[in-house]
Order: structure tokens, then sequence, then C-alpha cells
């Protein structure tokens, strides 16, 4: 059985950038139904919870027809806000430091340019979805629920959700504003951390 993880903060430590209500809704509801929904679609498969979450999402072509959508829209659900409750963090510090500092600069050709392209292709995504940065630095959007490593690529090691029930409540449809407030909050040490792992 799949549970909700809990968050490392509280649901208003991220203050004027994303409400109280906003994380409790997102977290204790929106998530918490993805968790139950993969429970509920694995539940007469016994033989598949030897797998990890993430065998089931890379493999999700070899699952039974009758639920692999499931997997894929509410495992993917739990795969993704796992992750994004970790990249946020109330003691945001602006900036990358260090290694992955250098590596973005290298790669974009300074900080700032490389936020106008996460945003950019932040404000393409069509309808619900996540924008990634991926280990060798590349910038790629999945819809829905669909997570990186369904597409054979590698786990993220930072990702923003642009579904609307992650802003709406506070930004409406003023996407542009979430993603630039959500800067403030995005945990760069732990985000340096995946990048180091991941050499
Ligand atoms: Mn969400």
């Amino acid at each position: 059985m799949y549970k909700l993880p809990e968050l490392e903060y509280r649901y208003d430590a991220l203050g004027v950038h994303i409400s109280k209500n906003i994380m409790e809704l997102h977290h204790s509801k929106h998530h918490q139904t993805y968790v139950d929904k993969l429970n509920l679609a694995l539940s007469g498969h016994a033989e598949l919870t030897k797998n990890t979450l993430d065998e089931l999402l890379v493999g999700l072509s070899d699952l039974p027809a009758e639920i692999q959508a499931a997997v894929r829209n509410h495992g993917g659900g739990h795969y993704n806000h796992s992750l994004f409750w970790k990249f946020m963090t109330p003691r945001g510090d602006g900036e990358p430091s260090g290694e992955l500092s250098s590596a973005l600069e290298q790669r974009y050709g300074s900080f700032q340019a490389f936020v106008d392209e996460f945003e950019a292709k932040a404000l393409g995504v069509f309808g619900s979805g996540w924008v990634w940065l991926q280990p060798d630095l590349s910038i790629v959007t999945t819809p829905n629920q669909d997570t990186p490593i369904m597409n054979g690529m590698n786990s993220p090691i930072l990702g923003l959700d642009v579904w609307e029930h992650a802003y709406y409540l506070d930004y409406t449809y003023k996407r542009a504003d979430y993603v630039k407030a959500w800067w403030n909050v995005v945990d760069w040490q732990f985000v340096g951390k995946l990048h180091q792992d991941s050499k």
C-alpha cells in the first residue's frame, strides 16, 4: 500500500508565495486521491506489490491493460507530488550555489537565462502538466501526471506543477505570477544534491 508522505514543513510555511489553503488541499486532498486511486488500481494485482513505483512507471506498457491508465495517472501523480514537496522549502535562498550554479551558467549563459527558459516552458504547457529540470540540465515538460521516467528519461532534479489546482486559489488565471513567486521557495540545496547524486 502506498502512503501519503508527510511534508517537511507546515502548510502555512510557504507563506505569501503559496498559501496554507492551497498547500493543505493540494497535499491532503489532491495527492491523497492519487495515492488512494493507485492503491485501488493495484488492489486486485497482488503480483505487482513487489514492484517499486519506479518500476511500475518505467514498465507501464507491461502492466495489465485494465490498470495502465490508472497507474499512469495516479502512480504518476503520486511520484510527481512526492518530489514536488521536496523541491520546496520555507528557507528558499533564491539561487543555486556551487557546482550546480556553474553548470547552469555554462549551459544557459546565466542563471537568469535558465529561469527565463524554464518559465517560458511552464507557460507553454497547454492545460495541465509539469515542467522539469533533468540531471543533464535540459528542461522538459510532461502533460497531465506523466513523469519523465515513463519516457525513458532519468528522474528530474527539479519540477513545477502547473495544474490549476496548484495555483488558482492564490493566483487565479495568472500562471506567470505563480511561476515567478515559486522561485522564492525552491530548495536549491536539495536540487544541488540531486544533481551531484545523478553523476
Ligand atoms: Mn498537483
